[in-house]
């Protein structure tokens, strides 16, 4: 039978940034452990740059063993150059994570179906055409909040979204569109190289404060000043976004506050060639914060 295409997959075309096999898994340790994991606990948040390791799609399909993994970056740390343990334990800490929501799911299953814990959050917005066209706008990278959007289509493009992009969209959308969870996970299931039920339900829940050690009901990303603390010339934004690639460092985290005389110098017409955003963000974030003191209170 012959193998699908990376466009049958639902990829739009599919970038090789990551190379099979257990060998290749072993290389990119090794460029890791000698290099970035000393840089790692500001490098993770860096979308623009190779700051983390990259090696999920091989924990995930079992090409790199992550005990392997911790006994060469501690091994690191006696080598030549520049190390610094503090990096080095924080990435160790990551691959914690990754056992802890294992355990999480083998314990409780019931977390595949539903919240880990019966939390008051705000309820989703209702089943109709206003929320398919929201979610839509979330799947394909059109929502008007350029970090929104790079981070939708670098998934889409390669398989792969940077750690701190995941939860900016996570929050983006169940707090700012106020759609379902589990939407979201069926969507990241499916396109995620690194796709794993246990790793992908434990951060979907986090973001959604169902989780075990959730992020607060009440804390919610600011897309605009996430990306202007960690994409800040709006790097990453123009990789992906190429309609904003010659907005200026003042607009690009904002282009629907672009004059018309920014507009045409930028070549971007917003609401032409780039959208509007879907949602106000400040109103979305009040509208969600009431509703949850709303469910407190019944
Ligand atoms: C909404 C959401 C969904 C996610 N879905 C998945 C998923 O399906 N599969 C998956 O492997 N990771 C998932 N993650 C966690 C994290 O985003 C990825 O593991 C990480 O981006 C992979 O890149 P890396 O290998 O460069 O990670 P590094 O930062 O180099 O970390 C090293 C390894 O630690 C593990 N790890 C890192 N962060 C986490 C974390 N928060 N939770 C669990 N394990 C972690 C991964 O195995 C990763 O390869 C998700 C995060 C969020 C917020």
């Amino acid at each position: 039978m012959p193998l699908p295409t990376a466009n049958e997959l639902g990829y739009e075309h599919l970038v090789p940034w990551i190379a099979p096999g257990e060998c290749c898994a072993r290389e990119q340790l090794r460029w890791f452990v000698e290099g970035p994991i000393h840089r790692y606990t500001d490098g993770r948040n860096r979308p623009a740059i190779d700051g983390s390791a990259k090696l999920s799609p091989h924990f995930r399909f079992g090409t790199l063993s992550p005990k392997e993994a911790v006994q060469i970056a501690l091994k690191s740390l006696s080598g030549k150059g520049p190390v610094s343990r503090t990096d080095v334990l924080t990435w160790i800490d990551e691959l914690i994570w990754r056992e802890f929501f294992h355990q999480v799911l083998a314990a409780f299953p019931h977390v595949v179906d539903g919240p880990f814990r019966q939390t008051v959050v705000p309820p989703s917005r209702d089943p109709g055409p206003e929320r398919d066209v929201l979610f839509q706008a979330w799947c394909s990278g059109q929502t008007g909040y350029p970090i929104v959007d790079a981070g939708m289509r670098q998934l889409n493009q390669t398989g792969w979204m940077h750690n701190r992009i995941r939860m900016i969209m996570a929050s983006f959308l169940i707090k700012d569109l106020r759609i379902d969870w589990q939407s979201g996970e069926q969507y990241f299931m499916r396109h995620l190289l690194d796709a794993d039920v246990a790793a992908n339900n434990g951060n979907w829940q986090w973001c959604a404060s169902t989780g075990t050690d959730s992020m607060p009901g009440y804390r919610i990303f600011n897309p605009a000043l996430q990306s202007k603390k960690f994409d800040p010339d709006g790097v990453y934004i123009r990789r992906y976004v190429p309609e904003l690639a010659h907005v200026s460092a003042k607009r690009i985290h904002e282009p629907h506050l672009m004059t018309a005389d920014e507009q045409i110098l930028a070549g971007c017409r917003i609401g032409t060639d780039y959208p509007v955003p879907v949602v106000d963000h400040q109103l979305a974030r009040q509208e969600y914060l009431n509703l949850g003191k709303k469910e407190a209170a019944r």
